[in-house]
């Protein structure tokens, strides 16, 4: 075997035996932690998420790559959890007396179409989550609804029906990019009378609308003047919510997925398992479901699950920004 050959093996086993050795390092600093945190609330299983995202990436990238800029939480976490193991003769001592805390991973479900079906609502109910209800204005039920979610401690807002670009399957009452400011006004604030334990609206289709400016200005001034926030269903990806929004100072968020494309059981689980998974990779996801009967046995199916698994369901305003 040629010099090099053999050098070339050596440096291998070397660098081999250094990843070995990080291993094994990583390994200790995962045991004290776990000594001096025991099983406190879902600490342990984040902390393990994390080392086990910093191995899988290190095997491809350097450590610095694996925290992407745009997620907040997930860096928020990783930086974290870095403390003990770059302060390594210490360790013990900075733990007991800061604990590190890691943030959690946090999941938002906002459930449309409220108002027309309170058997299925009261299923929801049940659930013992902090479900955002978005009860449509103008429904045989919307006053039902919102009073018996209200009563029940949990988060109402409207569902305000809006133009659709396709036009097709619209509310007879509903928000028209080519209404003039005024009627604007008197919409909302007539959604609002009918619905006043709302803090915040998103809209039901809108299409059309969210991706206009005029009309999400006049929106936006009506919402900062009750102190309520907006939700963006996303139904377009062109939208004008965050900038008339931010223009107002009104509270807004912008929905990551719907779980409920299709009715079958089994396909909003794995929605909803999709949602799971990339709130973990993200630290935090807004989802939308309907008020229907499949969907919500979809979610008694899946939110036990997913808060063994460490996800913390939290109420839409908790995320809005
Ligand atoms: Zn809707």
């Amino acid at each position: 075997m040629s010099y090099r050959k053999k050098r070339r093996i050596s440096l291998r086993k070397k660098r081999k035996g250094n990843f070995l050795k990080l291993f094994i390092f990583l390994t200790a600093i995962m045991l004290s932690v776990y000594y001096f945190w025991g099983t406190d609330s879902g600490v342990i299983p984040q902390v393990k998420d994390v080392v086990q995202s910093m191995d899988k990436n290190m095997e491809e990238s350097p450590m610095d790559s694996l925290v992407e800029p745009q997620l907040v939480n997930q860096q928020e976490v990783v930086e974290k959890a870095r403390v003990p193991i770059e302060e390594n003769d210490n360790n013990k001592k900075r733990i007991n007396k800061t604990p590190v805390k890691l943030s959690g991973v946090k999941m938002a479900i906002c459930i449309d179409d409220a108002g027309r079906d309170l058997e299925t609502q009261s299923a929801y109910e049940e659930l013992g989550v902090p479900i955002t209800l978005a009860v449509m204005p103008n429904e045989p039920y919307t006053r039902e609804a919102a009073a018996s979610w209200h009563a029940k401690g949990l988060p109402v807002i409207i569902h305000q029906p809006m133009e659709s670009i396709s036009g097709v399957g619209m509310e007879p009452i509903v928000l028209l990019t080519q209404m003039d400011e005024n009627s604007i006004r008197k919409m909302i604030r007539e959604s609002i009378r009918q619905i006043p334990e709302a803090r915040g609206m998103n809209n039901h289709q809108g299409s059309k609308a969210t991706a206009d400016f005029r009309v999400m200005d006049i929106v936006m001034s009506e919402m900062a003047s009750q102190n309520m926030f907006f939700f963006d269903s996303a139904t377009n990806s062109v939208t004008e919510v965050a900038h008339a929004a931010d223009m107002h100072g009104v509270l807004h968020a912008r929905n990551n997925l719907f779980v409920d494309n299709s009715s079958d059981v089994d396909d909003i689980c794995q929605m909803i398992r999709e949602a799971a998974d990339r709130a973990k990779k993200n630290g935090q996801i807004i989802i939308i479901g309907h008020c229907r009967p499949n969907t919500v046995t979809a979610f008694q199916k899946m939110i036990p699950q997913l808060q063994k698994e460490g996800i913390e369901f939290v109420s839409l305003s908790d995320l809005v920004q």
